[in-house]
């Protein structure tokens, strides 16, 4: 209990010292002194001028604010070098330390949704915070992209058990709102720690490096993960660290390749486009399917690279078609959530499209409908906005299978709907999938949207899905995925075979 009141005062006093070492105090310090003096004579001048110094003296270390933004090598050389002096004390007293890192989950989203000053400023506030829960002697240091490490002063007891209770409240405390500019900011962090000793080697570096590892697997699975450090998770990350090396080399050295899936005018029986579809032309596996790699594109952060390479290799092949006198009208590429939640994605499109000199109705913007349903970032909704206005199609992707409201769909300037696999299948001959088709059908129509049924396996589905009146048609039984030689072929004997079939009366075969 009397710890806990001499815990609370030391931490007044830093708060108080706090605000005193702010540039606006000091501008103040020879008014207030010479209040003092008048008002309490010489014994309150030599209080303040015996006090002051000897309370940033007591408290030096717990009030140097780390360098926002310092030098990201020279601020972990930092760290090191305390978790080392920490764990030096560990050994002669038997005391123990610990090193914890704080990540804040969604960085992104706060930088997207109030700028680079505010995610500074919520940053700062939120370190302040952190630095409220500690104890003295307890070190805060910034590290890179709002990273923050914590350094723990040794104590006799530190087990499990505290350090996840110590975790669950920096938590809390950086959860509280941040008030920027009459707004309330939320921001949430996750928490990975490593106690001293336990780390794979009795050093400041690997104490640093296993509490790192622990933050990345608590931010992987957050928000709000919290996670110890634990020698699986070592070999986890050593393994992650492989397949995003494996995964990157890869996206460099041309084995993320497009494979190219038709679409076919139910009015006309034309080439519409080409859906581009990522494969990893794996030099022992073979052709891998994205099932087994997306994932961890995502997971290592990839998308970016992932969705240029699809993007480049999508126009340029079309470039390709054109130059060979192939007419293919234009050519769909997915993009992920990630992709589209960067602000530079329209410009970068932009001039992948004038590096091939080609026009933006060439290209589709193949977007999830959950991404849409879920979207309430500023930025998807502008990126997809400047790209509709640069010319470019916008696909609703899945559609059916996300719950986007039509005001949504509207404010996304979908100009087509991709009829999800699911209801596409057997619609030849279930009623209940027929319903739920023309359903989605009237929708489109009343919305003045084009459709397109994806996964169209046989004839059957082909010939009702165009009776109902669906624009377009892709799948298996039209043709699969294929490289960009065997789709220029592909592109031949489809042409051949449309120009034997009169034009009239191919919707309702
Ligand atoms: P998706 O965009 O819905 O693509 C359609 C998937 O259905 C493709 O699988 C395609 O091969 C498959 N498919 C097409 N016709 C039929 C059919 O008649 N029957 C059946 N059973 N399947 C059919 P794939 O190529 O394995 O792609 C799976 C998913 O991976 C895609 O679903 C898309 O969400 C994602 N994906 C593929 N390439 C990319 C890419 O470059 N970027 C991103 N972000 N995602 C991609
Ligand atoms: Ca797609
Ligand atoms: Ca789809």
């Amino acid at each position: 209990m009397a710890r806990s009141g001499v815990t609370l005062f030391w931490r007044r006093l830093v708060s108080v010292l706090g605000w005193v070492r702010r540039p606006e105090f000091l501008v103040f310090l020879p008014a207030i002194t010479l209040a003092g003096f008048w008002t309490g004579g010489e014994r309150v001048l030599l209080l303040l001028s015996i006090g002051l110094p000897l309370l940033f003296a007591l408290t030096g270390s717990e009030l140097r604010r780390p360098a926002e933004g310092g030098e990201d090598g020279s601020m972990t050389e930092r760290a090191i070098r305390m978790m080392d002096q920490a764990l030096a004390v560990v050994g002669e007293t038997g005391r123990n330390t610990a090193c914890l890192i704080v990540q804040f989950d969604d960085l992104e989203r706060l930088l997207a949704h109030h700028g680079r000053a505010a995610q500074a400023e919520v940053i700062a506030r939120s370190a302040d915070r952190i630095r409220g829960v500690l104890r003295v002697g307890d070190h805060v240091v910034h590290l890179h992209g709002g990273t923050i490490a914590l350094a723990l002063t040794p104590v006799r007891r530190l087990d499990l058990e505290s350090m996840v209770q110590l975790g669950a409240r920096l938590q809390a405390a950086v959860a509280e709102p941040v008030s920027l500019g009459g707004a309330h900011v939320y921001i949430t962090c996750s928490v990975g720690f490593c106690i001293g000793g336990r780390a794979p080697q009795f050093s400041g570096r690997a104490l640093l490096d296993a509490a790192q590892a622990a933050a990345d697997e608590a931010l992987r699975c957050g928000p709000c993960g919290l996670r110890a450090w634990s020698p699986d998770l070592s070999r986890q990350r050593e393994a992650q660290i492989a397949l995003r090396d494996g995964l990157e080399a890869a996206i460099e050295r041309g084995e993320i390749i497009p494979f190219f899936q038709p679409q076919i005018s139910t009015d006309t029986g034309e080439l519409s486009g080409f859906e581009a579809l990522a494969r990893w032309n794996h030099p022992e596996r073979g052709i891998v399917p994205p099932s087994e790699f997306l994932p961890a594109v995502e997971d290592c952060d990839l998308s970016d690279r992932l969705g240029e390479a699809m993007l480049q290799q999508s126009l340029a092949a079309l470039a390709e078609w054109d130059r060979a006198g192939l007419r293919v009208p234009s050519v769909s590429v997915n993009f992920s959530a990630s992709e589209l939640r960067n602000p530079h994605l329209p410009e970068r499109i932009r001039w992948e499209l004038d590096r091939m000199e080609l026009k933006p109705q060439r290209l589709t913007i193949e977007i999830l409908e959950t991404v849409i349903a879920a979207a309430e970032n500023d930025v998807v909704a502008s990126n997809i906005a400047q790209l509709a206005a640069m010319g470019c199609g916008v696909d609703l992707d899945d559609f059916g299978t996300g719950h986007a409201s039509i005001l949504t769909i509207r404010r996304f300037v979908v100009r087509r709907l991709k009829i999800d696999r699911s209801f596409v299948t057997r619609v030849d001959q279930d009623r209940e999938q027929q319903r739920m088709v023309s359903a989605i059908l009237s929708l489109a129509e009343r919305l003045g949207l084009d459709t397109l049924a994806e996964g169209v396996e046989t004839a059957g589905e082909h010939a009702i899905l165009s009776q109902l009146g669906c624009g377009h048609v892709q799948g298996f039984g039209l043709a699969r995925p294929m490289p960009m030689e065997e789709a220029s072929q592909w592109i031949s004997r489809h042409n051949a075979r449309t120009e034997r079939i009169p034009r009239i009366g191919l919707r309702g075969i």
